[in-house]
């Protein structure tokens, strides 16, 4: 207790000094020999290495942080990991951008060492702000997705996943971004509504010259690809013509017309052209008709050579070309606006088409009721409706997830092709890792037709098949033998707008490899909305950068307004005005844990135990129930009912109350005894140290402060956040206690109000305080404090009578009436 404890509390030099500390001892260090604590582990996200750690972020990382420091101090082993999810688009797109260049303009290796180049920078960027905002996390277990080890990881799975026949190799279509040249998931199509135009078109009768149907389409240059004609098989209009054939403009060719349940008949005019493909519905249709495919769009977004004299053009080149055609043709009815929605790129925001390429496949939907059972009977959710999220998520999907990607970022699929009839050889696992275009299969000969020559596969993994493992691999898998010890993991968190991709690609992933759930509990946070109530988005111009509250209020200030700012699952406005409140709780703290450090001078925590007054017991019961509400509401991930709770206690109870009515006590302990001035230390001790640890989660670094000033000489820890988490006063709550404390304070409040009423200054003295209680227990509580009563008023004397009098009423008590004598 040597050094001066400083008037104000400045978060710039406490919190940077905290930091160093905890990771120099090692605090967070996970244990893998320890068999004595229960382990808790936390499937940390690895996030996209953006560069940017953003409010976003902010709100995700301070909710498991706040639970893996909870867990800490209650004794748990907590496993929390920090990893990088380095590959895939997102990169790739931005280097493209950086360098002023596309993939295919640089060797692949090289573009390679761009991407590593690009990653690495970020993440040095993103780790220096997740370290300033205190993050517990154990960087001894740090990992990066782009590393050849967890490529091995990786590639382990998939071969594992393809000799249990979860992963195939087959054509069908999937969706494709002719700007990145890739095909992509369903979880990746985005869906915007966009103004587009709907085409009326004229398609000739075949036999019945002179005679034509109307069709309507948004998507006039697929007409080449036209493979049939459907109406809907109630629509009178057009009855007479199913089974009839027309003739599709500018290519030679007749296709059928169906009648088919799909068909909306309020559509345009009711006839609609089957292309392959416009969209998933042509998609259905033409698998259950049997029709043939006719690819007139590319890879690369240009027509194909089946698009006749358009081969070559772009799709917007083709429409124009098209509509210009069609219209000198007299083929071209009308053209309406029409608003609709369209399936786009997640990454940048191109229309998505429906393309046929081999690609490899994971077999999900038979995993489908697997995976909803077990969402539903083993997993715990935080908060409990966004389960159906992942259930309906799964329950929706028509394809199979589409693993292979057309990019260079990525870990490579570990697989090569007999050169001569094509077989596929997949890699054994102690081949692993490996990347098929430079090293060629340990194999002498090709097993089936004995040829020794080889063809690697250049396709790559999707990002999420790196990323969706992380549950074994955080456990240890598959190098530690007793990984399963650290396996499911306890918590998975997750943004709401990620449980489609992450937690579902987690669940498919571990269930088919291990035949278990990858996690046990799921902790959803919402997204953060900018001030002006739309979500936050640099394009929106309400962006906030995460440094910027730090730097001005600290690291515990911006995780405070993460917590209080919302419920656990909703989305989170960004207030300044919410952190400047968690800024002022934490300087009120300040002052008050400083009076209380200069107040315990002579003090010894482990002295006998002294005698407690009434206003003790009452403070000793609240903080009771605050470390019941507090402990029941993060056993429920409800963080924001927990902070409020200790707020409330700290600033309301502890501070407005309790320290202002026994200063008297502790200034005078000549008048009142040694015995009570002990009374009032041993209960600003209690308080305070469980308030600082009640606290610890939230706002660590505060917290580290003042448990090393204060408290460290006496409970030993090396820090707060391996002490243990508080426990309610012995023999608290007392309600009785609590009824008088209530009646005692509330009558302080009112000697004060009175005063104040007579612009008496508050330490004005009085001659003496007359109260008329209406019940005997209210009159015995306040001579009980009369002390108390009598220091914090500056009165004389104090009549307490039993009955009706004269005076003003004292809110919240009927009848009790108070009146002062200056
Ligand atoms: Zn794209
Ligand atoms: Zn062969």
């Amino acid at each position: 207790m040597a050094e001066p404890f400083p008037k104000d509390y400045d978060p710039r030099t406490v919190e940077p000094k905290w930091q160093e500390f905890w990771e120099r001892e090692g605090i967070y260090r996970f244990d893998w020999e320890d068999r004595e604590r229960p382990v808790f582990s936390i499937d940390t996200p690895p996030p996209y290495p953006s560069g940017d750690f953003h409010m976003g972020n902010v709100l995700n990382w301070t909710y498991f942080d706040v639970v893996a420091r909870y867990k800490r101090m209650r004794g748990y082993n907590v496993l929390f990991p920090q990893g990088w999810d380095c590959h895939g688009l997102p990169t790739e797109v931005r280097v493209e951008q950086k360098h002023g260049i596309t993939k295919t303009e640089v060797s692949p290796e090289e573009f390679r060492r761009l991407c590593m180049e690009f990653v690495e920078e970020n993440i040095e960027a993103m780790k220096k702000a997740i370290r300033r905002l205190g993050y517990s996390i154990d960087w001894s277990l740090e990992y990066k997705t782009m590393d050849p080890d967890y490529w091995r990881r990786t590639q382990l799975s998939f071969v594992l996943l393809y000799k249990k026949g979860y992963i195939y190799r087959a054509q069908h279509p999937v969706n494709w971004c002719p700007r990145c040249g890739t095909a992509i998931a369903d979880a990746e199509v985005e869906y915007a509504t966009r103004v587009d135009k709907l085409y009326f078109v004229r398609f000739p009768l075949a036999d019945r010259p002179g005679e034509h149907l109307s069709i309507a389409t948004t998507r006039p240059e697929l007409i080449p690809a036209c493979v049939a004609v459907a109406v809907h098989p109630d629509d009178e209009r057009y009855q007479a013509y199913v089974g009839k054939e027309l003739l599709v403009p500018f290519v030679d060719r007749r296709v059928r017309i169906f009648a088919d349940e799909m068909v909306d008949p309020e559509f345009g005019t009711g006839v609609v052209m089957i292309c392959t493909y416009g969209d998933k519905e042509d998609v259905r249709f033409v698998a259950r008709h049997g029709l043939p495919v006719i690819a007139c769009i590319g890879e690369d977004g240009r027509m194909t050579e089946r698009a006749g004299k358009y081969a070559g053009l772009t799709i917007e080149e083709a429409r124009e070309a098209i509509v210009r055609d069609l219209e000198a043709e007299g083929l071209l009815v009308k053209v309406e606006p029409i608003t609709h929605e369209v399936g786009t790129c997640w990454r940048c925001h191109t229309p998505v088409e429906i393309l046929v390429r081999e690609q490899w496949f994971m077999r999900v939907r038979d995993l489908t009721d697997k995976v909803v059972k077990k969402a539903l009977e083993e997993i715990r959710w935080f908060p409990d409706y966004m389960k159906w999220r992942l259930v309906e998520w799964a329950r929706s999907l028509d394809w199979d997830w589409v693993i292979s990607r057309q990019r260079v970022f990525a870990t490579p699929i570990p697989a090569w092709y007999c050169a001569r009839c094509g077989h596929v050889i997949v890699a054994e696992p102690e081949w692993l890792p490996v990347d098929p275009k430079k090293e060629p299969p340990r194999l002498d000969a090709c097993p089936r037709c004995g040829c020794r020559e080889f063809k690697p596969e250049t396709d790559v993994l999707d990002t999420w098949f790196d990323s969706s493992i992380t549950c074994a691999v955080h456990a240890g898998w598959p190098d530690r033998p007793d990984w399963r010890r650290f396996f499911p993991a306890d918590l998975h968190p997750s943004g709401y707008d990620i449980i489609r991709t992450w937690a579902y690609y987690l669940m498919v992933r571990h269930l088919a490899l291990f035949d278990e759930v990858p996690f046990k509990a799921c902790l959803i946070n919402g997204m953060v909305l900018g001030t002006d109530g739309r979500m936050m988005h640099k394009s929106y111009g309400n962006y906030v950068p995460a440094t910027e509250p730090i730097e001005r209020y600290g690291a515990d200030a911006t995780r405070w307004w993460a917590i209080a700012g919302g419920t656990t699952g909703s989305d989170v406005p960004f207030r300044w005005e919410e952190v400047r409140h968690g800024w002022r709780f934490l300087r009120k703290l300040w002052n008050a844990a400083r009076f209380t450090y200069l107040q315990l001078e002579g003090f010894g925590p482990g002295e006998s135990k002294p005698e407690l007054q009434l206003l003790d017991r009452w403070l000793l019961s609240k903080l009771a129930r605050t470390v019941q509400v507090a402990t029941e509401a993060l056993e429920e991930c409800r963080f924001n009912t927990a902070l409020m709770a200790i707020r409330d206690f700290t600033w309301h109870v502890f501070c407005d109350h309790y320290i202002e009515a026994v200063k008297h006590r502790l200034y005078n302990p000549e008048l009142h005894g040694r015995e009570s001035r002990r009374a009032a230390q041993h209960t600003l001790y209690t308080a305070l140290y469980s308030i600082v640890r009640l606290l610890a989660p939230f706002c660590p670094h505060i917290a580290e402060e003042l448990y090393q000033r204060i408290f460290r000489p006496f409970e030993g820890h090396k820090s707060v956040h391996i002490a243990p988490w508080p426990e309610p006063p012995e023999g608290f709550p007392d309600s009785e206690a609590e009824k008088a404390g209530d009646l005692v304070v509330t009558v302080i409040g009112a000697v004060r109000r009175e005063k104040a009423k007579r612009r008496l200054p508050l330490n004005a003295p009085l001659e003496a305080i007359l109260v008329f209680a209406p019940e005997s227990w209210q009159a015995e509580a306040i001579r009980a404090c009369e002390a108390d009563v009598l220091g914090t008023c500056k009165a004389r004397r104090l009549e307490v009578s039993v009955g009706e009098g004269e005076g003003e009423e004292v809110r919240g008590y009927p009848g009790l009436r108070i009146s002062i004598k200056p």
